[in-house]
């Protein structure tokens, strides 16, 4: 019996780093990496690191109303993250796929035994 034939997301997948992939299917793992509080425009700047692929993500809070985020967060993606333009978000069936070659590529797996 021959392989089945690769689906195109499976191809892609080959190419890409493992921690790409992961963050791709379970998002970033954010943890604080920078702090820095401005007490002349009560903000604090905030840099998170993702521990497994290293994008950065910074954003803003205010320190008067604590906690409260101002504009919106810019996150820097690892050299490698992205797709080429034009090749689209990976998306239904291909997502599907996508997850199922990712979880076999961390996971390994271990056939289950069969009664004879
Ligand atoms: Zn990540």
């Amino acid at each position: 019996m021959s392989a089945p034939e690769k689906d195109p997301i499976e191809e892609w997948a080959e190419h890409q780093k493992g921690a790409h992939l992961q963050c791709r299917i379970w998002q970033h793992n954010w943890r604080p990496k920078n702090v820095a509080r401005d007490n002349t425009y009560h903000v604090m700047d905030i840099t998170l690191r993702c521990t497994r692929c290293g994008a950065l993500k910074d954003f803003s809070m205010s320190t008067v109303k604590r906690g409260r985020r101002i504009g919106s967060p810019k996150i820097t993606l690892p050299d490698g993250y992205q797709r080429e333009k034009g090749m689209g978000r990976i998306m239904g069936e291909d997502r599907d796929l996508l997850y199922y070659v990712t979880v076999l590529q961390v996971a390994g797996v271990q056939e289950r035994a069969t009664e004879a």
